[in-house]
């Protein structure tokens, strides 16, 4: 609506992207440059989340990648970080393969997750996962899954139709992603999910199923990220890491959190070992993801590196649409806070409770076994009082209070 002054702004948030270091690192790594942060703080899931450190992390970091396969990069319109790159092959059984990606989940997912140390494998696997439309998080989740079962004897080359499952074995993790893209064999049963194909497998199978409501668990790890504990159990789909990540209190932005949720709340709020502020961190950066997601913002430049947040938006949004009250960021606010209690309420409509806002017993009762975050586990319960609380929400239930579906306008989401 103000075009000149909109361009301005627009201009300078361009500018912002490009002068921050991290955003040029971006460019140039992708979001493999995670991957060595990942295994510096002990969160880098390795054998089906087992640890948070894996020894082939360096096979799989931007450093060895990038010179070695990536034969362009690639942006979104307009973006001034271009994160994607596309790889290819030269030698080895994965000879030829020309693929975008994968990114850093996809790394996890393929590649530490299976203990395998080898980039080949990953771009494979994404690529067959793009073939099929499969999820990477979930496909390296079950077949992760699948692996540690029958490295635990619940199930035998009887279940898996002469299959012996090992960790690190790339030929066969391309066979099974094969065989679950064309629901073949012992594939058939993968391509349910963890979730449910340790249900019909029964014999304790369960307890290596690394999901939250049937959603395989993405690349983090809540003992050594508390927050992500808490986002995980809560988001609305399972255990997401797009709707609430907190990247401020992972990678220590002091003065980020300070200026973002007041700094009397430091050092606990950006201590990634301790459950306090927690749910602050979580719900306002829920809130804002909602914003961000609902103005299809890229994740990159407000999730990490932590650039823009409510504010920015509130400045832009009257000068797009001329609709003033989008220029305050309690209106933004209790926008997104809206958004987050709608799909609770469906989820509600579903059957959720508190019962089903959990996280596997990895993460609760198996203390991190090695690395810098040696002898975490995460605490759930206290996270979800104060993530309940913040909301409106019942502690006892988890489901919206009536006082809050009026304030939200979504009474008529009871009936
Ligand atoms: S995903 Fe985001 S950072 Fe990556 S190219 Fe697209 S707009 Fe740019």
């Amino acid at each position: 609506a103000r075009h000149e002054e909109f361009y301005k702004l627009a201009k300078e948030a361009h500018g912002r992207v490009r002068e921050n270091p991290q955003a040029q690192q971006m460019g140039i790594w992708g979001t493999w440059i995670l991957t060595a942060v990942k295994q510096e703080i002990g969160e880098l899931p390795t054998y089906n989340h087992r640890t948070g450190v894996f020894p082939g992390w360096e096979k799989l970091s931007g450093d060895y990648i990038r010179p070695r396969y990536t034969v362009s990069d690639r942006a979104c319109f307009g973006c001034s970080l271009s994160c994607k790159k596309v790889n290819y092959v030269r030698e080895g059984p994965f000879r030829g393969t020309l693929e975008e990606g994968p990114e850093y989940e996809g790394l996890m997912a393929f590649g530490s997750s299976l203990g395998i140390a080898d980039y080949p494998t990953t771009l494979k696997a994404n690529q067959i996962c793009n073939k099929y439309g499969m999820d990477v998080i979930s496909a390296g989740g079950t077949i992760a899954f699948a692996i540690e079962t029958f490295e635990n004897g619940i199930i035998t080359e009887e279940d898996t139709g002469g299959i012996s499952l090992k960790w690190g074995d790339s030929n066969q993790v391309i066979r099974l992603l094969e065989m679950i893209g064309r629901r073949e064999g012992f594939g058939n049963l993968l391509a349910e999910g963890s979730c449910e194909a340790a249900h019909r497998l029964g014999r304790g199978s369960e307890r290596f199923a690394m999901h939250v409501k049937g959603l395989e668990v993405s690349g983090q790890d809540g003992r050594t990220h508390r927050s992500i504990g808490l986002s995980h159990a809560t988001a609305a789909r399972g255990a997401d890491h797009l709707r609430s990540l907190v990247t401020v209190d992972q990678l220590g932005y002091e003065e980020v959190a300070a200026k973002r949720w007041g700094a009397d709340k430091l050092p606990e709020i950006i201590d990634p070992y301790t459950e306090k502020y927690k749910a602050t961190a979580v719900v306002e950066t829920e809130n804002a993801y909602c914003i961000r997601d609902t103005l299809i913002v890229c994740w990159y430049s407000v999730s990490w590196p932590p650039i823009f947040w409510m504010e920015d938006f509130a400045q832009m949004l009257p000068l797009a649409t001329g609709i003033e009250e989008f220029g305050r960021v309690d209106n933004l606010t209790k926008i997104a806070e809206r958004q987050v209690t709608l799909k609770r309420m469906f989820n509600v409509r579903e059957g959720i409770t508190r019962a089903d806002d959990r996280l596997p017993d990895r993460f609760t009762k198996e203390p991190m076994p090695e690395g810098p975050g040696k002898g975490q586990t995460v605490d759930l319960d206290p996270m979800l009082d104060d993530y309940y609380s913040l909301r409106g929400w019942d502690i006892e239930t988890g489901h919206p209070t009536s006082k809050t579906l009026r304030r939200l306008s979504l009474e008529w989401t009871v009936n």
